[in-house]
């Protein structure tokens, strides 16, 4: 190679210090460069007062990891490239081979297909709880249960579950040993409750969030993080996820950094227009239910308005609708086809509303007593006029008739 070649690879210059923006800098690495051997080393990859490696961290994913931590009330997080590598780091890091895992039955679907695939592959077994009955869950943990996955709301069906309740039962089980508790914490986002702090000196052990949605808040990042408030556990997690080579890419993390001083702002206008078309549908004849834990009549509303109180910004902008029974599966297709604003898609938090028919009876155990019998249609209400939301699924209900 030419002189050139090597003066551009190691050009001495070095811009002044003290440049100051309302947005970090970006460090982009695989390699991290250190000053002689000695650093090299004597650098300990797993804490955050230097750095080694770009799988291990870069003052980038440093300035995200902390600002989640912020958010949802923890102290360690890691990174993850998805919200469902999120929650595989966790059961990965956690479970070995006679070991249980409890799910409940209205868990985020590929949650549920993890314990179904691999982990049953390697000798761990799972058991579906009932989330609407502490009973159920009390009943189901033994002495090999050594994870409990929680959810509010639930995915789907947003049934609220008594949070703090579901956290004492665990915290009690096997005669005060007790057994972890993961939270995935999409919906709530780190704003609707504080999953660490959940009243009675009870909170979560580990929050799982799939950034994907509301931190990103574009439709366009795949990221998840993991986050506790003990250090021993998060070393676990960590462990794990550097033995799996989690990576996450710089220009994803700033992707998440900029929108996540909008969060708060995005998050209550999601939720009052979610509200709002939630209630509406309320006084539609073409639904038997609409599912929205602020709703009065929803399953699982005294345990929300107990953990979160009313205020706008308190729920995610998610709700549900059970068509009446009349309608059938073609029907509520058409509906669905039929919406113009809302958009085909799976995934949410993004500023465009989507819209997903579900086929509920294969994803439950059985069929919830809380539940109208009918077809299911999920909508995540993105940033767009409630009137114009309205006045689309008034258009679309139009098909029915
Ligand atoms: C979307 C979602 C996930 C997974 O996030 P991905 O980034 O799409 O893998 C996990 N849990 C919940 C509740 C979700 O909504």
């Amino acid at each position: 190679m030419s002189d050139k070649s090597t003066e551009l690879i190691h050009h001495p210059y070095l811009p002044p210090e003290g440049f100051a923006a309302p947005q970090p800098g970006v460090f982009k690495a695989s390699t991290v460069i250190f000053p002689n051997v000695a650093a090299m080393r004597s650098r300990e990859w797993k804490d955050k007062t230097g750095y080694t490696y770009g799988l291990h961290g870069t003052p980038t994913t440093y300035l995200l990891e902390e600002r989640l931590c912020a958010l949802e009330g923890g102290t360690q997080c890691v990174l993850v490239p998805s919200g469902l590598a999120a929650i595989a780091n966790v059961a990965l890091a956690l479970l070995k081979q006679g070991d249980e895992l409890l799910i409940p039955d209205n868990a985020y679907g590929p949650n549920k297909a993890l314990a179904e695939g691999e982990l049953k592959d390697w000798g761990i077994t799972h058991q579906f709880y009932d989330p609407m009955d502490l009973q159920d869950l009390a009943r189901r943990i033994s002495r090999r249960t050594k994870l409990v996955w929680l959810e509010a709301a639930g995915s789907v069906t947003l049934e609220f579950p008594d949070l703090r309740e579901q956290v004492r039962v665990c915290r009690n089980a096997n005669g005060g040993a007790g057994v972890l508790t993961a939270l995935d914490n999409t919906w709530g986002a780190g704003l609707a409750f504080n999953p660490f702090e959940l009243g009675d000196g009870l909170g979560v052990d580990i929050s799982a969030h799939a950034l994907t949605k509301y931190p990103s808040g574009g439709g366009d990042v795949l990221m998840g993080s993991v986050i506790t408030r003990n250090e021993a556990l998060h070393i676990r997690i960590k462990l794990t996820h550097m033995r799996l080579g989690l990576g996450v890419g710089a220009n994803d993390v700033e992707a998440v950094l900029r929108s996540l001083p909008s969060l708060p702002l995005r998050y209550c206008a999601h939720d009052q227009t979610a509200r709002a078309l939630a209630r509406w549908c309320q006084t539609r004849p073409e639904f038997a239910q609409v599912l929205h834990p602020a709703l009065p009549d929803s399953p699982g509303h005294a345990q929300w308005l107990a953990l979160c109180g009313d205020e706008a910004g308190r729920a995610a902008g998610l709700f549900s609708v059970l068509f009446d029974a009349r309608y059938s599966q073609a029907q509520v297709d058409a509906f669905c086809d039929a919406l113009r604003l809302f958009k085909l898609g799976y995934s949410w938090g993004g500023p465009m509303s989507l819209v997903v028919p579900y086929e509920l009876a294969s994803m439950r155990q059985a069929w919830p007593a809380h539940l109208a019998p009918g077809h299911l249609v999920r909508f995540s209400v993105g940033l767009e006029a409630a009137t114009a939301l309205q006045a689309d699924l008034v258009q679309a209900l139009a098909v029915l008739d």
